[in-house]
């Protein structure tokens, strides 16, 4: 974990902002692979995120992304 600006936090696959989160845990229900939790007041990379994406694209406030998203060839 890595605090890149004040409220912005980098794990290994996904940026957090803690500002814009209001920890709704939608993002935390929805991924397929468990690999996001709540942990004192904060969402973690808990481990085994794949970067599908899902978590970026269902959260109502812009507060999670994939640093990396996969590309077409690594989703085959
Ligand atoms: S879906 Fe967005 S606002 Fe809700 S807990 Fe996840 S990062 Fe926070």
């Amino acid at each position: 974990m890595t605090t890149v600006a004040p409220g912005l936090v980098e794990y290994t696959n996904i940026r957090w902002n803690a500002d814009w989160c209001k920890r709704c845990l939608i993002c935390v229900e929805a991924c397929p692979r468990q690999a996001l939790a709540l942990k004192d007041d904060a969402i973690i990379e808990v481990g085994g995120c794949d970067r599908t994406g899902l978590c970026q694209r269902i959260c109502p406030d812009l507060a999670i992304e994939v640093i990396k998203p996969r590309t077409g060839e690594e989703r085959r």
